[in-house]
């Protein structure tokens, strides 16, 4: 779809501003999950002034652009100055938690040669980020599960694991899912007196809890940082609790010996020698300078200021969820993440209460039944929330009672059965079309309201309503959720060609 002749830089960006106005909201607090809101006027301008000063410089030669050589080292020395680094600790700036996690278990792999069937031990509420690592780089995934109630990791558990082809413990603080953080002086104990590396997953703690630990006079919030003896690395994102530009994480590991595993170089071919310190080879300078003004100008204080923040919003939100009949927050949360359940069996759906939420302007982000964790809904809470807790409340209260009048979701045992019956290993395109169709997301829908039902090549659009297609989704296991989404995900991404109508 490349037009003929241009239209002008403005109508352009007008398109954009349309294209963005369909979009979830990114501030002000609405959308508890992929968007972090410092709340903050002046950050946006600053990040995107120093984003479009460096957005064309490539991070894949350090020695040609050495601002952003000098960037990187300052945001990963203040990330090593932040989470207990010692003299040794070295880091790299990568575009993302999921960057990070991989390279850390790639490190983790490479340091370990000896081993022919490399695994690593991590508890069953892991970010899905080291499942892909392990399918990624061939290392086996060993799940231990969590403590049924405090869904924190066992340390017991995780010991008894541990084998010879243990290249890597992780833990997190804290987990995405339940925002608890596991018991990590109990498990580097573990590690160290075995010999293996122990990987801490703070990418969506790692900016907050050492702010609330420092607050707190007198009591210190559990140890997670790479000062509890035997963690080897750990991992914190940019772009979430530090408030900075989509596509920014740091991967700190506590020696330079333990890190080289990532690097990668080649000299095999007639091109320049590859040298790449991360998956990504050619790599803006955007992001890393958008980070390194956001960390500069916000700072400490800042930093402490929008965490406390973000923390009394969260409690303040939790102790509101706890007071409705019907729900309740899950476990016991350490830093600024809900995951909000049905208490007991009240007689209503707990994503038909995310379907109310949306109608209301609010996004929560559906979590599905796995292991002890039932159905609940995730808050992803950020200083943006601070001042505006009841307004979330009165939504949850309303939506809650929405819920409660339009009753529990059943799904018809026929479609049950169908869904027993599928082997995702064997999913056919008829199997899923068919569910689509249950769904009410069937191809025959008329998609762009020309009365002609079935366009195939559109994407299709999601419905208002999701609490039945989730219902279905809870109801599949792991393994055929996954394959059903992949389809899914398929059929979204369509591409828009030159007859395609604008
Ligand atoms: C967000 C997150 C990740 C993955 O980060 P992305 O930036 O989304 O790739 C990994 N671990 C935890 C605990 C996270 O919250």
């Amino acid at each position: 779809m490349i037009p003929g002749v241009g239209p002008g830089g403005d109508e352009v960006l007008a398109e954009l501003t349309r294209l963005r106005a369909g979009d979830a909201p990114t501030h002000g607090g609405r959308t508890l999950a992929y968007v972090y809101d410092s709340g903050l006027g002046d950050l946006d301008a600053l990040a995107a002034r120093a984003h479009a000063a460096a957005a064309s410089a490539n991070g894949l030669d350090p020695t040609a652009f050495p601002s952003l050589l000098r960037m990187e080292n300052d945001l990963v020395g203040a990330a090593i100055d932040l989470l207990g680094g010692g003299q040794a600790a070295v880091g790299t700036v990568t575009s993302g938690g999921t960057e990070s996690c991989l390279l850390a278990v790639l490190a983790a792999r490479e340091g370990r040669p000896d081993v022919a069937d490399p695994s690593m031990v991590v508890p069953s509420t892991v970010h899905a980020a080291f499942r892909k690592a392990g399918h990624l780089f061939g290392v086996r995934v060993v799940s231990v599960p969590v403590d049924p109630v405090t869904f924190r990791a066992d340390a017991d558990a995780t010991a008894a694991a541990i084998d010879d082809t243990t290249v890597l413990v992780v833990a997190s603080a804290p987990s995405y899912a339940h925002g608890v953080v596991d018991p990590i002086p109990e498990i580097a104990a573990v590690t160290r007196e075995r010999g293996v590396r122990l990987h801490v997953d703070a990418c969506i703690g790692g900016w907050v809890l050492p702010y609330l630990h420092r607050d707190v006079a007198g009591t210190r919030a559990p140890a997670f940082d790479l000062s509890v003896p035997g963690v080897t690395s750990l991992s914190v994102d940019l772009h979430k609790y530090a408030y900075c530009t989509k596509g920014v994480s740091v991967l700190l590991h506590a020696d330079a010996q333990l890190r080289r595993g990532h690097y990668f170089a080649s000299a095999d071919w007639p091109g320049y020698t590859m040298l790449n310190p991360t998956l990504q080879s050619t790599r803006s300078g955007g992001p890393l300078a958008a980070a390194w003004a956001v960390v500069r100008h916000v700072g400490d204080e800042g930093y402490a200021a929008l965490a406390r923040t973000a923390r009394a919003a969260t409690e303040a939100i939790r102790a509101g969820i706890t007071a409705i009949d019907g729900l309740r927050v899950l476990g016991e949360p350490d830093s600024t993440l809900l995951a909000v359940a049905l208490d007991g069996e009240p007689g209503f759906d707990v994503f038909t209460v995310a379907d109310e939420l949306a109608a209301r302007g609010w996004y929560v982000q559906p979590q599905f039944p796995y292991e002890s964790s039932p159905a609940n809904l995730h808050l992803t809470v950020t200083a943006a929330n601070r001042g505006h807790e009841d307004a979330l409340l009165t939504a949850m209260r309303e939506a809650v009672m929405s819920a409660v009048a339009a009753g529990p979701v059943t799904i018809d045992d026929d479609l049950r059965a169908l869904i027993g019956a599928l082997d995702p290993e064997a999913l056919t395109p008829e199997q899923f079309a068919g569910l689509l169709a249950a769904a009410g997301l069937g191809a025959g829908r008329d998609e762009d309201g020309d009365g002609q039902s079935g366009d195939p090549g559109r994407p299709m659009r999601l419905p208002d309503r999701m609490a039945g297609i989730n219902a279905m989704l809870a109801a599949a296991s792991p393994r055929l959720r996954e394959r059903l989404l992949a389809e899914f995900l398929g059929t979204l991404y369509r591409p828009r060609t030159a007859d395609a109508s604008p």
